[in-house]
C-alpha cells in the first residue's frame, strides 16, 4: 500500500539507531535528514584513542569524546543474535575482515557502514553537524537548530514534520556516590575514558561495577596492576573472595568510603590503600538539545512519560526516541522501533489514544513501583526485550523475533555469567548457530554469506 502521509523527519545521530531510523523511514516514503556531528557513521563504534580533558566526564562543558569503546573490545553478544534482521551481521571471509563470532569493535564498524551502503543511507546524512536546539513551534512543527563543527557559518533553523532522537547513551557517564571521595588524593577515571591498561601498570586499582565492560576491563587491568578490587553492591557484604584464575583479583562488597589518606574502606573495617577509582558504573541519559517545556524529563535516568519507550503520549508521533532499552540485543530491536515509529508516521499504524497511551504508561510505571523496581531501571529489559519486540512487531505486521535468535541471546547470557574469561571462544550453542545461517541464506539481500 502506498503511504498515507510522508513528512519531513529529522533524525539525530547516524550511529546504529538513526541508520535504522534512515532506512525504515525513507522505505516508506517519508524525506530524511540525519543530522550527525561526527565526520562517519557508526556512533559508538567509531573507535578513538582520544580520552576526555576530565577522566571522570562530569563537567557538562567538557569537549566530548562520544565513543566509550577500549582498544580491545569485542563484542558481548554473538554476531548472528546482534545483527539487523534484514541484513544479517554474517561471518565475512573478506581479507582484513574479523569472522570470529564475537568480532573486535572494528568489524561493527564495517558492517554499519555495509548496512549504510546497502540501503544508501550515508547520502541522507549531514556529516559535523551538531544539533544544538530541538523546540516546537506553534504550528506544530518541530525546529531544529544545528551548526556545521569547525565551520564559521552561523546555525541553522529548519523545520520538521517530526523529528526521531537517536543520540545514543553511552557517552555521559554515571558516577558512583562515595563518601569522602573529595578529599581522597588518588585519582579516578570513569571507564568511558578507558582504552589501554598501560596507565594502570604497577597501580593498586579499586574498580566498581559488574557489568559485560567491568568484567573485561578487570581481567585486562590485572595484567599489569599490582592488585585489582572489584567493588560492587553484587559481591556479598562477607566476601573478599579471589577472582578464581587470578592472584592479585579480589571481589569486594561496595565501597564505604575513601579517606583522606589515601584508603578506601569496605565494610568489616577492611582498608587498603589504592591509586586509581575505575567507575564501570554506567551512562546517564542526556538530551541537551531538547526543549520540550517540561513534557519529556530525565528523572534518576526514566526518560518520560514514553509510551513503550519510544512516544511521549502528549507528542506523539512527531516525536520519538530509539535505543533507550537496555540489557537487551540493540540493533534488531532498534529495526522493530523504527519499522513502527515510520509506520505510524505514514498513518499505515495507528496508535492509541494520547489518554490511553498515557494510561498505559502509567500503569508501567506504578507495576514497576508495586515490585520496588527503582526509576532509574525503567529502561532495563532483562527478561522481556522479545516480548515487547513481539509486541512491535505484531503493531507493523513483521515477522516475530525468530526462535534461534531468542535461544542464542539466552544461551548466551548462561554462557558469559558461566565462563566470563572464555564464552567469545567457548559455546554450545553450535545447533542454533547452523540454524541462523540457514535463515540468513534464505535473505536475498544478504551478500555477506560466504
Ligand atoms: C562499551 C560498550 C560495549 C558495547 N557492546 C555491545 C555489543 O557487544 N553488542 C551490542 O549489540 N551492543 C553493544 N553496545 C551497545 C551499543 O551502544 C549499541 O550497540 C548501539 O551501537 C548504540 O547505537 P545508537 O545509535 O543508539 O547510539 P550511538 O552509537 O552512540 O550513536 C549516536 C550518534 O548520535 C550522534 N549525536 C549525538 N548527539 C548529537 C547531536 N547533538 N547532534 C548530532 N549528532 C549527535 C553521535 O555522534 C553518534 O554518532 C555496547 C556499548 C558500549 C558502551
Amino acid at each position: 500500500m502506498p503511504p498515507v502521509a510522508a513528512c519531513d523527519v529529522a533524525v539525530i545521530g547516524a550511529g546504529a539507531a538513526g541508520l535504522a531510523a534512515a532506512r525504515h523511514l525513507r522505505r516508506e516514503g517519508h524525506s530524511v535528514v540525519v543530522f550527525e556531528r561526527e565526520s562517519q557513521i557508526g556512533g559508538i563504534w567509531v573507535y578513538t584513542n582520544n580520552t576526555e580533558p576530565e577522566p571522570l566526564g562530569v563537567d557538562p562543558t567538557r569537549p566530548v569524546v562520544h565513543s566509550s569503546l577500549y582498544a580491545s573490545l569485542r563484542t558481548n553478544l554473538p554476531r548472528e543474535a546482534m545483527g539487523f534482521r534484514e541484513y544479517p551481521f554474517a561471518a565475512n571471509k573478506a581479507v582484513q575482515r574479523d569472522p570470529r563470532r564475537f568480532p573486535g569493535h572494528r568489524e561493527v564498524l564495517e558492517y554499519l557502514k555495509d548496512y549504510a551502503s546497502e540501503f544508501g543511507i550515508s547520502e541522507l546524512v549531514r556529516f559535523e553537524t551538531e544539533v544544538s536546539r530541538v523546540w516546537r513551534r506553534g504550528s506544530g512543527k518541530w525546529e531544529v537548530r544545528s551548526r556545521k563543527k569547525n565551520g564559521n557559518e552561523e546555525h541553522v533553523d529548519e523545520a520538521f514534520d517530526a523529528v526521531v532522537v537517536c543520540n545514543g547513551h553511552y557517552s555521559e557517564p554515571r558516577i558512583a556516590h562515595i563518601p569522602g571521595v573529595d578529599r581522597w588524593p588518588g585519582k579516578q577515571i570513569h571507564s568511558h575514558n578507558y582504552r589501554v591498561p598501560e596507565p594502570f601498570q604497577n597501580k593498586i586499582v579499586v574498580l566498581i561495577g559488574s557489568s559485560a565492560s567491568a568484567v573485561d576491563i578487570s581481567r585486562e587491568i590485572a595484567s599489569v596492576a599490582n592488585e585489582v578490587h572489584i567493588a560492587s553492591w553484587s559481591n556479598s557484604n562477607e566476601e573478599c573472595a579471589a577472582l578464581p584464575g587470578y592472584d592479585n583479583v579480589w571481589l569486594r562488597p561496595m565501597i564505604e568510603s575513601a579517606n583522606e589518606d589515601g584508603t578506601i574502606s569496605f565494610p568489616h573495617g577492611v582498608k587498603i590503600s589504592a591509586d586509581i577509582i575505575l567507575h564501570c558504573t554506567g551512562y546517564k541519559y542526556y538530551f541537551p538539545f531538547l526543549e520540550t517545556e517540561g513534557i519529556v524529563t530525565v528523572d534518576d535516568n526514566r526518560v518520560g512519560p514514553l509510551y513503550k519507550h519510544v512516544f511521549p503520549p502528549s507528542l506523539a508521533p512527531w516525536l520519538s526516541f530509539v535505543g533507550l532499552p537496555w540489557k537487551v540485543a540493540p540493533f534488531p530491536q532498534f529495526e522493530l522501533q523504527c519499522e513502527w515509529i515510520a509506520g505510524i508516521l505514514s498513518g499505515q499504524i495507528l496508535l492509541p489514544s494520547e489518554k490511553e497511551m498515557m494510561k498505559d504508561v502509567e500503569a508501567f510505571y506504578d507495576s514497576m513501583h508495586a515490585s520496588g523496581i527503582p526509576k532509574r531501571y525503567t529502561h532495563n529489559m532483562s527478561g522481556y526485550q522479545f516480548e515487547y519486540n513481539d509486541w512491535i512487531a505484531t503493531q507493523c505486521g513483521t515477522p516475530k523475533t525468530e526462535e534461534w535468535r531468542r535461544k542464542m541471546y539466552h544461551a548466551t547470557s548462561l554462557n558469559r555469567a558461566a565462563r566470563p574469561e572464555s564464552y567469545r571462544e567457548e559455546w554450545e550453542d553450535e545447533d542454533l548457530v547452523l540454524q541462523a545461517y540457514q535463515d540468513f541464506s534464505k535473505q536475498m539481500s544478504c551478500k555477506q554469506v560466504s
